[in-house]
């Protein structure tokens, strides 16, 4: 198979960990017989500096004209870097933001994992974290709250603000049926998340998201409500699959599932649209305070990449790879510093780059 990826390695860390997670695909290529072609595109403070615009025209039609997008991060310290002097609009975040709206991106999954070798790092009881949990989050990232009219006024010497929440039937089932298909290639079960017994639009959601589920009789759906979903998430996260919800309550529930795993720098995530593109990206951010010195972790960003195979290429196969590289490098003592314990093999980025990608090519 041919597949070409643009590639944005950004800001801070984001070269050196997606240098790695370029390695690992190499070997998948060789391996399994696949051409990754890469075009490498600038976004956020690089283009800055490159072209004073966090993203610019040509680069965003490279991106468009790819079959799927693999990024680092972007962004520096916002105290102090230049790029946050700039107005909000030239800022290295307004090019990410950019970047999702014209590439149509209205789906964002986020993988929570715990892996039992960092079970260590999971800040809930022994006796919960013991079995261990893999669950995604998919959230609607184009609607809601954050999209919706807003404005702020005042009323009779009353300062008033006032947010918006629509989503129309559209928009719910297009990520219902992306949920779906995602749970298909899991454990088959869907927990849809609202707020139905207040919201309108939860009742539309979950109106919308049984009537897709009847397209899909092998999976299983159940409804919960937001503020129930934020304590299950800490009591019992072993139920857990598919993660279906909504932009905002999916911002807060996919923090809170990525910190019950304890280890950011082991979190990939992928945001999709309609077709099979996508854009893949670790949920960490730039880490400007590590950047440059060899120790950032790149396994958020070699798992990202693993999700690129699995749902822009359909390479089920070549993801399982990855992902069982990264499992046995863990289980043999491989540990990055932010993911480090006594009695474990330090190493560095580049060092974690390498064993991942000699395990995969000695499966
Ligand atoms: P961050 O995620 O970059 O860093 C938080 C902490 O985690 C830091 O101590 C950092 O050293 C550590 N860390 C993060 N990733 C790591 C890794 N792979 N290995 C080891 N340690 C890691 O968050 P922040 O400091 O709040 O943000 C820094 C910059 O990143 C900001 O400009 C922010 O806007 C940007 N950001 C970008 C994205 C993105 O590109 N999608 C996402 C979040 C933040």
């Amino acid at each position: 198979m041919n597949c070409n990826i643009a590639v944005i390695k950004g800001d801070g860390i984001g070269p050196e960990i997606v240098e790695e997670a370029m390695k690992v695909l190499d070997v998948v290529g060789k391996k399994y017989g696949h051409q990754f072609c890469y075009s490498q595109i600038l976004l956020g403070g690089a283009s800055i500096d490159a072209y004073g615009v966090p993203l610019s025209d040509e680069a965003l039609q490279i991106a468009k004209e790819s079959d799927a997008v693999l990024m680092g991060s972007i962004g520096g310290n916002t105290t102090t870097s230049p790029w946050y002097q700039l107005p909000p609009a030239l800022r290295p975040e307004a090019g990410l933001l950019k970047i999702r709206k014209e590439l149509g991106l209205f789906a964002n999954i986020r993988p929570a994992y715990l892996y039992k070798e960092l079970a260590k790092a999971c800040p809930l009881k022994e006796e919960i974290s013991k079995e261990g949990f893999d669950m995604v989050i998919m959230r609607e990232l184009t609607g809601g709250l954050y999209f919706g009219e807003r404005k702020t006024e005042e009323v009779d010497g009353v300062r008033k603000a006032t947010d918006t929440l629509t989503y129309d039937e559209n928009e719910i089932r297009r990520i219902a049926i992306r949920g779906f298909d995602i749970a298909r290639k899991r454990k088959k079960k869907v927990t849809s998340v609202d707020k139905a017994n207040v919201l309108d639009s939860s009742r539309l959601w979950r109106a919308v998201v049984s009537e897709v589920a009847k397209e899909y009789q092998d999976v299983t759906l159940e409804h919960m409500l937001v503020d129930n979903c934020a304590m299950q998430l800490v009591r019992d996260p072993a139920q857990f699959d598919v993660i279906l919800t909504e932009n905002m309550f999916g911002d807060i529930l996919s923090d809170e599932a990525s910190m019950v795993t304890g280890s950011i720098g082991m979190l990939s995530s992928a945001s999709l649209r309609e077709d099979k593109f996508g854009l893949y990206e670790p949920s960490h951010g730039s880490a400007p305070d590590i950047a440059g010195k060899n120790i950032a972790n790149p396994i958020a960003t070699i798992l990202s990449a693993a999700m690129m195979l699995r749902y822009s290429f359909d390479l089920d196969q070549e993801a399982d790879a990855i992902e069982q590289a990264v499992q046995k490098v863990l289980e043999e003592g491989y540990r990055t510093t932010d993911i480090m314990s006594e009695g474990q093999r330090l190493v560095g980025t580049k060092e974690m780059g390498d064993v991942i990608a000699q395990t995969i090519e000695n499966l």
